[in-house]
């Protein structure tokens, strides 16, 4: 019975702290609704929060229901003081009944408490370290009781995980100022670092540890120096049975506890996927706690602990059982509740063996080593931790290194022997700048990697001031300078770099995130948002555009051979009309709500125009009848991205507004080479000649027939390359947010006329090889 009571009170505590931290905005608010409820609950005359100070023995009030609320941030006291110094000291709960009768009492006028009888506190912790503390008090004398005693533990926890998140918050927002663009301090680094006759050697011994350098390609500019977690040797969570197995009563309630804080990880999760991308996008969350709650589920794990299961190895037989149950399943939506399932099985063998499963295992900072990072993994990944990735697989251009961009996270891809040669305890340095990394650097490489995150920030400075001026060349011409997104929290990186609104949305990630299509009705909530966030600046949104290395958990795709080349973006769109037919009039209920425009990927026919565009009116026609407002001039774009577009590009702009050359795939079409295979990164060139001259080709198109053509490749991150782009005709450029200070800092110190001549002297050379070396003179003349 009472074990009921406990569960009954802790479960409502823990769904009302949940509505808690969904819609509270920052930290503030969420500690002073958490004061609220908790005295509520507890039926106290008071609940405070104490945190500790950065010094670590200073504890300031941070919210409280019952003091008075003008002590708040004012009141502090030494860890050395008072009760509730005791219970950092104690590092453990301190519940007194007569507290004003304790030798450590202390009485803080500007409370103005009365004096309070009962005392209870219990410490926040991040891991083993004091973070604060959780008092509640009560004016008559009060034996608090085991359960009350528990569940304020409970919800410590959660305090302490809140705390940490905002912590985190911050040091990200801090981090994504301080990004780097300084390439010629890089050489430097380079010279005192090591040579090629290091790596011939085999790399020195570092205290034991092998000294290497490795160089990939640099896909997020950027520094950072941390440990390593191998993404992709992820402890096997199987709950083997070999650890010891405790009396059943003991095993019963280590499930139990391990199931709350699951379900409090699951409560983050939901929390940092909705910050990420939208509340819609994390309601997967909700049906993994619900799962949770099932009491079949949990009756399945406790009988198999009184077979005399460890907890772990029961909770794997129980999840195993679903899993056997949902493969079965004929419907690939239910058959995909199985992937949930596993997930959640492994948060709560994880939470058993005090792992942290909602940050994908991650306990501190660290430099991501994978084998590769699918764009799923990205959407999931934890962001406030991971301060650098680094793959054996992958390349510039993939949707990950597109991602992490965005996401302002440094990363090399495509280091060839990489995951042979790091080992769990190396410390990486990444130069995301120049696409090198340091495992294990000795001294030297430290400090010069130092002094390099401190020139950076000046230079951040000075790029800084640029943000609110235009992007306008010496004589006069004005460029556009725009940005690709893909997430929700890319307004904010987009709008700090000065992006003039957004070239490309890929709508493809926030399908990504979740469990099934989301409706016209969702998908209008998020471009919505989107449109909104950008206030009436451009947003070019394009549909979905999967296949290739993007797939959607839960849309079954077909095993192809050649996935680039096969069924993918618009040709499944148009196979899949429901599916296309929803986005169209989410994007267009949307419309009214900003400035937006639409686009197709991986047109090759016009035929495909005409196709769009039928169904577009049919879908215009139908919310007309319904009565729901769109803009029904809403400019109607394509990308050139295949060379049959490039061929036919006077045929296809009289069918449309605008295009868009998406150079990440133009190149690999037009030179035969996969964007991201590493093995074929010398043929994946965008100054060979005749990428060059399919681009020029296109923005003469768009010149003659007085229509806009921009560019929304990765190709115009790079400065010189933004210059020659210029020069050939293209005006608007759209780019990861990050590049856009430095890209405006070339073009405002050039002239348009200077861009035209190395566009033509560029465009009469016959190999990339002179392209590249012509480009290398005029990025040292230029000082580039
Ligand atoms: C491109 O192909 O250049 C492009 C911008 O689209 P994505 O990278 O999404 O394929
Ligand atoms: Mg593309």
């Amino acid at each position: 019975m009472g074990d009921e009571r406990q569960e009954t009170l802790g479960l409502r505590t823990l769904e009302d702290i949940s509505v808690i931290i969904l819609h509270s905005h920052d930290l503030q608010e969420t500690l002073d609704n958490i004061v609220n409820l908790v005295a509520k609950r507890m039926d106290s005359d008071v609940c405070s929060i104490y945190l500790l100070e950065e010094d670590g023995v200073t504890l300031t009030l941070k919210a409280t229901k019952g003091l008075s609320k003008a002590s708040v941030g004012k009141i502090t006291m030494k860890t050395s003081e008072g009760l509730t110094g005791l219970v950092i000291e104690q590092k453990g709960v301190v519940a007194i009944e007569n507290a004003p009768n304790h030798p450590r009492y202390k009485y803080f006028r500007e409370t103005k408490e009365e004096k309070f009888q009962s005392f209870l506190g219990i410490p926040l912790f991040e891991r083993k370290t004091p973070v604060g503390v959780i008092v509640v008090q009560t004016r008559e004398p009060r034996v608090f009781t085991g359960e009350e005693v528990s569940s304020l533990a409970t919800i410590a926890y959660q305090i302490s995980s809140i705390v940490i998140n905002a912590k985190l918050l911050d040091s990200i927002r801090i981090k994504e100022e301080e990004r780097a663009f300084f390439e010629h301090e890089l050489k430097k680094i380079k010279a005192h670092g090591f040579t090629r006759e290091d790596q011939a050697a085999g790399g020195k011994k570092k205290g034991g540890k092998q000294q290497l350098m490795l160089a990939g390609s640099a896909a997020s500019p950027g520094f950072c120096w941390g440990k390593v977690y191998i993404l992709n040797q992820r402890v096997n969570r199987n709950g083997s049975g070999l650890e010891k197995v405790m009396p059943r009563p003991e095993e019963r309630k280590r499930f139990l506890i391990a199931l709350e804080k699951a379900k409090i990880h699951t409560l983050y999760m939901e929390k940092r996927v909705a910050q990420l991308l939208s509340k819609e996008d994390a309601a997967i969350f909700h049906t993994h706690l619900m799962i949770m709650e099932d009491r079949g589920f949990i009756s399945r794990v406790l009988d198999l602990i009184d077979k005399d299961y460890g907890a772990p190895r029961a909770v794997k037989e129980a999840v195993d059982y679903y899993l056997g149950a949902f493969s079965q399943m004929e419907d690939p939506y239910l058959r995909e509740r199985s992937a949930d399932m596993e997930d959640i099985g492994r948060r709560i063998i994880d939470c058993l063996e005090g792992n942290d499963p909602s940050r994908v295992r991650l306990r501190e900072k660290r430099i991501i080593v994978a084998s590769d990072v699918l764009p799923s993994d990205m959407a999931t990944l934890d962001h406030e931790k991971v301060v650098g990735i680094i793959t054996e697989r992958g390349d510039v251009n993939s949707h990950a290194a597109i991602m992490a961009r965005s996401l302002g996270i440094p990363a090399v891809l495509g280091l060839a022997g990489l995951l042979k040669n790091i080992g769990l305890r190396n410390e990486v340095i990444i130069d995301g700048n120049s696409g090198h990394i340091y495992i294990n650097p000795d001294d030297r490489i430290k400090v010069e990697y130092e002094r390099l995150q401190r020139d950076h920030s000046s230079k951040q400075r000075e790029l800084d001031g640029l943000r609110d001026l235009p992007a306008v060349t010496t004589d006069g011409a004005r460029v556009f300078l725009r940005a690709n997104i893909g997430l929700l929290s890319d307004i904010r990186v987009a709008l700090a770099n000065g992006a003039e609104g957004v070239g490309l949305y890929r709508t493809e990630f926030p399908y990504m995130a979740r469990k099934s299509f989301p409706d016209r009705n969702e998908q209008c909530g998020l471009y919505r948002k989107i449109l909104e966030g950008f206030n009436r600046l451009p947003v070019n949104i394009r549909t979905l555009d999967i296949g290739g290395d993007k797939g959607l958990p839960y849309f079954a795709y077909p095993k192809e051979d050649n996935p680039f080349m096969g069924w993918r973006s618009i040709r499944v769109s148009l196979e899949r009309e429901d599916i296309f037919r929803e986005q169209l009039a989410g994007v267009l209920m949307a419309s009214p709500h900003g400035k937006a425009s639409l686009m197709f990927p991986m047109v090759s026919s016009v035929d495909e125009i005409l196709a769009i565009k039928r169904i577009l009116a049919e879908v215009k026609e139908e919310l007309k009848r319904d009565g729901k407002p769109f803009d029904p001039a809403i400019p109607f774009g394509i990308m050139v991205e295949i060379p049959a577009a490039v061929q036919t590009a006077d045929i296809l702009i009289k069918e449309v507004d605008y295009f868009s050359i998406g150079t990440n795939d133009l190149i690999q079409y037009t030179l035969a080479a996969d964007r991201n295979n590493p093995k074929v990164k010398k043929y994946y060139d965008p100054y060979h000649p005749a990428v060059l001259h399919s681009i020029k080709r296109v923005a003469d198109v768009g010149i003659q027939s007085g229509k806009k053509v921009s560019l929304c490749g990765e190709m115009a991150a790079e400065p010189i390359n933004a210059l020659l782009l210029l020069g050939m005709g293209i005006s608007d450029f759209s780019l990861s947010a990050p590049y856009i200070p430095i890209i405006k800092q070339a073009i405002r110190k050039i002239s348009l006329s200077t861009c035209r001549e190395i566009a033509a002297h560029v465009l009469s050379l016959e190999s990339a090889g002179a392209v590249k070396e012509y480009l290398g003179k005029i990025k040292m003349e230029l000082g580039l």
